[in-house]
């Protein structure tokens, strides 16, 4: 019995979804991939392990973005690699929404982005990179192909799935309330987002009615490790959601409180003067506005996106993972080192029992 073989390990046992429930798949969300054309092979190989351990039992539509227009080839491979019957949209980013706006100022955007490349601040002189990571703030979920969903799970090229995820996610986070999922949590270079932290709190001074009381406050401030963060950017240990796998709950992210957020940031410039990340700007947003209990760690999904991987610890007689993902290797759960903050996360927001499953 392949449902009860491979039952989670964690306490995720309510509420769950399964492939032939009257719910699955029927969630209003979508598997949500920005990607270029050149990116075709690894976004196959991501696809055809977001099919063969999740989608094929819940058929959720994908859809695709880029800057430019998809070619056709790459279209045609997508589809090779999904049963006929998946929903695939394509679609286009306007320029408007996708290139630096000309409030920036060329000048000044030139001399940081040198100054930021001495300090080797990855992807600085990307400006794409600086494009994708505003786009991923503030604009990717008013995208017209995204109007009607409530959920995205973002796919990255080149990432790989380990273990089978045998209910349905998005109706996990539905019935469960959650407004978002992660995997990881890593520390930031904090010179790419030097004046981000007291950027927000000039916000939160002037807007602190949107401040929530049960926000996960203590996961931004634990310095652990790198006591020299909070020198250079005022306050912020730089601990993040590692982006480039979320599940996210897109009505969060519709809600006063973000859209002020993110327009307040992008006049300050710091998407291109700096070079803030989608990771940080969301995960601030989070923690800040969000009910941490409304944040879950899909510590379940076998999930590797270079360099890192989170394995689940799966039951003795499993084969969720079926050796693909060794079981019980917390890659890198509870150490405490300079990049992985997943401790932080544990320590403060994780209650007693949750804890104590490690
Ligand atoms: P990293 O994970 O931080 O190294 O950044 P990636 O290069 O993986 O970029 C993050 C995501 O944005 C991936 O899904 C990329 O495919 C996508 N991406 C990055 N730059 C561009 C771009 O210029 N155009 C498009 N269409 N997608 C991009
Ligand atoms: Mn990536």
């Amino acid at each position: 019995d392949v449902v009860k073989n491979s039952q989670v390990s964690e306490p995720k046992v309510d509420n769950l979804v399964y492939k032939d429930d009257d719910l699955a798949g029927q969630a209003k969300a979508t598997i949500l991939s920005l990607v270029r054309n050149e990116d075709q092979k690894e976004i196959i190989s991501a696809i055809r392990q977001m099919e063969d351990h999740f989608n094929k039992n819940f058929n959720y539509p994908y859809t695709f973005l880029n800057d430019d227009e998809f070619t056709e080839e790459f279209k045609e491979a997508i589809k090779e690699v999904v049963p006929t019957d998946r929903i695939l949209q394509f679609g286009r980013i306007e320029s408007e929404i996708w290139d630096r706006p000309s409030s920036i100022d060329d000048e000044k955007y030139q001399q940081c982005i040198e100054k930021l490349d001495q300090e080797e601040v990855q992807y600085v002189k990307k400006e794409s990179y600086h494009n994708m990571c505003r786009f991923y703030s503030k604009n990717f979920y008013k995208h017209p192909l995204l109007q009607d969903y409530k959920y995205t799970w973002r796919l990255e090229p080149g990432i790989n799935f380990y273990c089978d995820i045998n209910y349905d996610v998005f109706q996990f986070m539905e019935l469960n309330n959650k407004i978002y999922g992660f995997v990881l949590n890593l520390y930031d270079s904090p010179e790419s987002i030097r004046s981000l932290w007291t950027t927000t709190m000039e916000f939160i001074n002037s807007n602190p009615e949107y401040l929530n009381s049960n926000g996960a406050f203590e996961w931004l401030k634990d310095n652990g490790q790198k006591p020299n963060n909070f020198n250079i950017t005022g306050g912020y240990s730089t601990c993040h959601f590692w982006t480039n796998f979320e599940i996210t709950n897109l009505e969060f992210l519709r809600s006063e409180p973000y859209e002020k957020f993110m327009d307040f940031l992008d006049e300050k410039g710091g998407f291109y003067y700096e070079r803030w990340g989608d990771a940080p700007v969301r995960s601030i947003a989070l923690a800040l506005f969000a009910d941490k209990r409304r944040i879950h760690w899909f510590r379940d999904i076998g999930y590797n996106h270079a360099p890192y991987t989170n394995c689940p610890k799966c039951p003795p007689d499993s084969n969720r993972c079926n050796g693909n993902c060794k079981p019980g290797h917390f890659t890198p759960w509870k150490e405490l080192n300079i990049e992985n903050c997943q401790p932080v996360w544990i320590k403060y927001i994780m209650n007693e029992e949750e804890r104590n499953l490690y």
